[in-house]
């Protein structure tokens, strides 16, 4: 790790998992605040603007959701991860809704959760060889102020939306493997995720495509992964 360290902020009221995470965290070279509560962890991620964030989803005083989209209102692109022990479709889909970029289901490894942690933050400091913005289609993307525009409406885009459309860029017209997208952009190996990706895709599409339902640019793969069309 370099000398500035990045910065993560831990909301999770037990504290033997901020305790857990604290220290393996640290030992990893990262700088970790935390706050055990909703309200605190919110003012805190104010004051601190820290690299990353790691939410979970029952606190004390308010729920995850609701924490996520606050801490959305003053920082759109900071990488937010839901520590949950839930793991409904639904609670994944409305987790994703309110801003989060990533759901990690208790009990979660810490080798897991520090090996996305590291492809986060390797993909932040990867020189940039690929332009600032483009257009795909009818929309114009900014990868810096991370944004879509469309028909004059304009739309965030998440840090992993974001990720997965350089990648997908950098090989632009090629296939990208699912699992490889799940290893550069999550830090993650392996099939039971994969659907992680999926939701993305819808997501992106329906920021990015005329027809969501019939993709012209993020084309699908079958049996591999998918596409960037310019
Ligand atoms: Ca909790």
């Amino acid at each position: 790790m370099t000398d500035d360290k990045k910065k993560i902020l831990i909301i999770e009221d037990e504290p033997q998992i901020v305790l857990g995470l604290t220290d393996a965290l640290t030992f990893e070279g990262f700088e970790v605040v935390s706050a055990d509560a909703g309200k605190p962890g919110v003012e805190l991620a104010r004051r601190t603007k820290p690299d990353a964030i790691l939410l979970d989803l029952m606190l004390p005083d308010e729920n995850g959701f609701v924490v996520c989209e606050q801490l959305r209102e003053f920082d759109r692109t900071v990488p937010i991860i839901m520590l949950t022990a839930r793991s409904s479709e639904a609670d994944k889909i409305r987790g994703l809704d309110s801003g989060a970029d990533d759901y990690v289901t208790k009990p979660f490894g810490i080798g897991e959760l520090i090996a996305r942690m590291r492809a986060i933050f390797r993909r932040t400091e990867r020189p940039i060889e690929i332009p600032e913005s483009l257009q795909v289609g009818k929309a114009d993307v900014s990868l810096t102020a991370h944004t879509v525009t469309r028909r004059g409406r304009t739309e965030p885009l998440s840090f992993y939306e974001v990720g997965l459309l350089r990648l997908l860029l950098e090989r632009v017209g090629q296939p990208v493997a699912r699992g490889e997208i799940l290893k550069k952009i999550w830090g993650l190996e392996g099939a039971p995720t994969n659907r992680t990706v999926d939701n993305f895709i819808v997501k992106l599409r329906k920021k990015i495509e005329r027809t969501p339902d019939k993709p012209e640019h993020i084309l699908t793969v079958y049996g591999c992964g998918y596409k960037l069309v310019l």
